[in-house]
């Protein structure tokens, strides 16, 4: 079993139902979760938008690989209706975003998966959740 921690976001449609559904998808086919933060607002980050976030975090127990977890969150961000992909930086509203941050104490870079997320640190809709459940 790992531990892995996954940050979650939601600036459109209903981001509340979209956070609980990606909450339940993942506890479907990722694993068992042990610990979820609160949700909090935010403002949108490295881009400008009328749509202020939603954002979580969530601490779950999985048997996934890396790769496959990330494929498997990226199915979650599909099946929820997202359509865009970030790309060289340049961010959009979603109705979803589920990055993983941390997975047990693994270090990672490929060009598809760099763990720990390295984003995270600058991050504070990332850092304040994470806190919040980091045990
Ligand atoms: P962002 O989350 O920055 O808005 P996306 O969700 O569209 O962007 O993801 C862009 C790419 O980031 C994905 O195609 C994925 O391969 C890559 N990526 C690299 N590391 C991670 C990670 N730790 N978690 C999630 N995606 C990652
Ligand atoms: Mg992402």
């Amino acid at each position: 079993m790992h531990t892995v921690y996954l940050s979650l976001g939601s600036n459109l449609g209903d981001k509340e139902q979209n956070l609980a559904s990606a909450v339940s998808e993942i506890a479907r086919r990722i694993g068992d979760i042990t610990a979820q933060s609160a949700f909090i607002e935010t403002e949108p980050w490295g881009y400008d938008s009328k749509n202020t976030f939603l954002n979580a975090a969530v601490r779950v127990e999985t048997e996934l690989s890396p790769i496959d977890l990330l494929h498997a969150t990226q199915q979650i961000e599909r099946d929820l209706g997202r359509t865009h992909k970030s790309r060289h930086g340049q961010y959009h509203d979603r109705i979803i975003d589920i990055d993983i941050l941390l997975y047990d104490d693994l270090h990672i870079q490929t060009p598809e998966l760099t763990i720990p997320h390295p984003l995270m640190q600058q991050r504070n809709f990332v850092l304040i959740p994470l806190k919040e459940i980091m045990k």
